[in-house]
């Protein structure tokens, strides 16, 4: 797992490197007349604020930046990156005594057991995790009912998400059928994985 914490503060030519890596799984190093290839399969886990002084959505501190600022400071993350990243979680800021507070959820032994399954699930259908699959075999598995398949058409458009994103999308889908232990993706598993994508939602509406 690599993990980037503070994204936007990274130069931008360092975060399209990641690019093919994050396609392929394999870095490729060409100098001179020599190349080397290297694996580099990996999972991407990055942290950003939401704007430069944090408070961007806050309902507890005002945001001291201009639209302009919060425009430039996203922008740095280019599309095609973001199209490569298939989770965007927006997580707000703790209020007082929150952390102290005893949580309900799941715990995490209760929560690996389910991926266990559900990775399971997945080597016992197709022999390989869902996101290694290619398109034909992702159409195989993920088969959607026409009404499904229109709505992830149509949120696609409207986000402005390339074939890449759709794959990705359609990906996360079976996953999220796959940890409820459901044969076929539904509508519901269709909409969660598609409101993952916030971060185009923004971008596209700027
Ligand atoms: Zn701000």
């Amino acid at each position: 797992m690599l993990f980037l914490d503070e994204l936007p503060e990274f130069p931008r030519k360092v975060l399209e490197v990641l690019r093919e890596p994050l396609e392929s799984g394999e870095v490729r190093i060409s100098r001179a007349r020599n190349q080397a290839c290297f694996p580099a399969r990996f999972q991407l886990v990055a942290a950003m604020n939401p704007c430069p002084c944090g408070y961007h959505g806050s309902d507890a501190n005002r945001c001291r930046c201009t639209p302009d600022q919060v425009r430039r400071y996203r922008d740095k993350i280019s599309g095609p990156l973001l199209d490569r990243i298939d989770m965007h979680v927006p997580v707000r800021s703790l209020r007082q005594g929150e952390l102290q507070n005893k949580t309900l959820g799941d715990s995490s032994s209760v929560i690996r057991a389910r991926v266990e399954q559900a990775r399971a699930r997945q080597i016992a259908r197709q022999g390989k995790a869902n996101h290694q699959l290619s398109a034909p075999e992702l159409e195989q598995h993920c088969e959607l009912t026409l009404a499904d398949k229109a709505l992830l058409e149509q949120a696609i458009e409207k986000l402005g998400l390339s074939t890449r994103a759709y794959h990705r999308v359609l990906k996360l889908a079976r996953t999220l059928a796959d940890m409820a232990a459901r044969e076929q993706v539904n509508t519901v598993d269709i909409s969660e994985a598609l409101s993952y994508r916030t971060l185009d939602r923004q971008s596209s509406n700027t």
